[in-house]
């Protein structure tokens, strides 16, 4: 055995030995620094309740950032788990498999759309969307059809297309330069889109609801407007439905709150219950247009991922989870409005279905950090947005017992100063909405 495979056992058997604390340890010295957490190891998972080390029980408002959407070891995704890993998790997208056909016939019969490809991730999946929309107008044989346009205020993933569409500078700038060619709109401004939609775009790239962005809904008349206008000038229009989609707003794509199907649907997250798994839905030309060769994915749709998301759709159709999510989202957003009116540092609220954002006027975070010593899983996106993504499978009970165990938090937390740099209201898409 070679000197480093010793070292590696030593170190293993010894990490086992030292638990929690030398996990901690090690994450801190091996771990490139890009992400922030809290001194807790989480150890497993149960319906919407996690454990740590210590044994202690959280109820799951965030759901693995809108990704456990059945919560811990449903017993269905455990069921195919297990039986898919004793067949074969992987084969290679050069052959058949037995789930990613009908995978790709139950993602169509849910969202209108036509075709399928399948990726690993959100990020992946709109790196192949763009590229698809490309594609298109170059074989429309269009010269300069070339731009692409994206909402300010959005978030798309982390891979160079992506972070091109992705409107904040924190997240774009440190990696420039992107690809070029990408210009933002005002959100919710059709005057805007107006200006800047012509003949040169052969995409427009949107989120029914922004979630990264602070849980902001597409007005009707912006959505019907981009529709409009991607259909003149023939380009895609994009729905990102990885946070808002599969279910998560009661509807099986966020998009179906307004008239008009995009060209191209991106999903993710929820997908495959917590195994990586991402799709590309497109409808006529835009379904048509890759041939063999032109894209690929070693990974994606493999036969278990595939496995396990037909039985997630399944689940959801069998238990009429849809209905569960409309009535307990009911239910929180009137536990919600009831806090908005209670506590005057909250401002308001968004959303619908089980993803909800309460912006505060105050940082987030102290929030976040009470509520996660009170056994609650919450998170804060951009400073200020507390935001909500139960699992589809959660009870009245729980979101009876969460509100009130919110409501706690915000009455005994000391309140924490305003931002520094507080967004003003002009920079704001809610200002905007306000406004019309
Ligand atoms: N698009 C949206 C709307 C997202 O919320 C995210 C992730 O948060 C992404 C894209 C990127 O997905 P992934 O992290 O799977 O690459």
């Amino acid at each position: 055995m070679s000197t480093a495979m010793s070292i590696s056992h030593k170190s293993k058997k010894k990490a086992r030995q030292e638990g929690p604390a030398a996990a901690m340890r090690d994450v801190s010295r091996y771990l490139m620094g890009t992400y922030r957490r809290p001194p807790i190891v989480f150890v497993r998972g149960e319906g919407c309740y996690l454990y740590d080390h210590r044994g202690k029980k959280y109820l799951d408002f965030l759901g693995g950032l809108a990704v456990n959407a059945l919560g811990y070891s449903h017993p269905r995704l455990v069921k195919v788990m297990r039986r898919e890993a004793g067949r074969a998790v992987h084969f290679s997208n050069l052959f058949h498999h037995s789930f990613q056909g009908p995978l790709a016939r139950k993602l169509v019969d849910w969202s209108g759309l036509d075709r399928v490809f399948f990726t690993n991730s959100g990020t992946e999946a709109i790196e192949g969307a763009l590229k698809l929309a490309r594609l298109v107008a170059h074989q429309r044989g269009v010269t300069g059809k070339t731009r692409i346009l994206a909402m300010e205020n959005s978030f798309h993933g982390r891979t160079f297309g992506a972070l091109s569409v992705t409107h904040p500078a924190k997240y774009r700038e440190p990696f420039a330069p992107l690809v070029p060619g990408v210009e933002f709109v005002r959100f919710n401004d059709t005057s805007d889109l107006e200006a800047k939609f012509d003949d040169s775009v052969c995409a427009i790239v949107v989120e029914a609801i922004q979630g990264e962005g602070g849980i902001f809904p597409m007005s009707g008349a912006f959505w019907t407007r981009a529709r409009e206008l991607a259909t003149h000038y023939g380009a895609a229009l994009i729905a990102d439905e990885i946070q808002c989609g599969l279910g998560r707003t009661g509807r099986a794509f966020a998009y179906q709150r307004h008239v008009g199907l995009p060209d191209i649907a991106v999903v993710a997250k929820p997908l495959a219950g917590g195994l990586p798994l991402g799709a590309i839905l497109a409808q006529g030309s835009f379904a048509e247009a890759f041939s063999p060769g032109l894209h690929g994915s070693t990974f994606g749709g493999g036969p278990f991922t595939c496995a396990v998301a037909l039985e997630f759709l399944e689940t959801i159709e069998d238990e009429e989870l849809l209905d569960n999510i409309r009535q307990r989202g009911a239910q929180l957003r009137a536990g919600l409005s009831r806090m908005g009116a209670e506590f005057d540092f909250i401002r308001e609220l968004r959303g619908e279905g089980l993803m909800f954002g309460l912006e505060l006027s105050v940082e987030g975070k102290t929030y976040v950090a009470n509520a996660l010593k009170q056994g609650l899983i919450i998170n804060c996106t951009h400073d200020r947005v507390i935001r909500l993504l139960p699992p589809y499978i959660v009870t009245e009970r729980q979101v009876a017992d969460f509100l009130a165990r919110l409501r706690t938090v915000f009455a005994r937390t000391k309140r924490p100063a305003g931002l520094a740099s507080a967004p003003t209201d002009a920079d704001s898409p809610r200002a905007l909405i306000a406004a019309r």
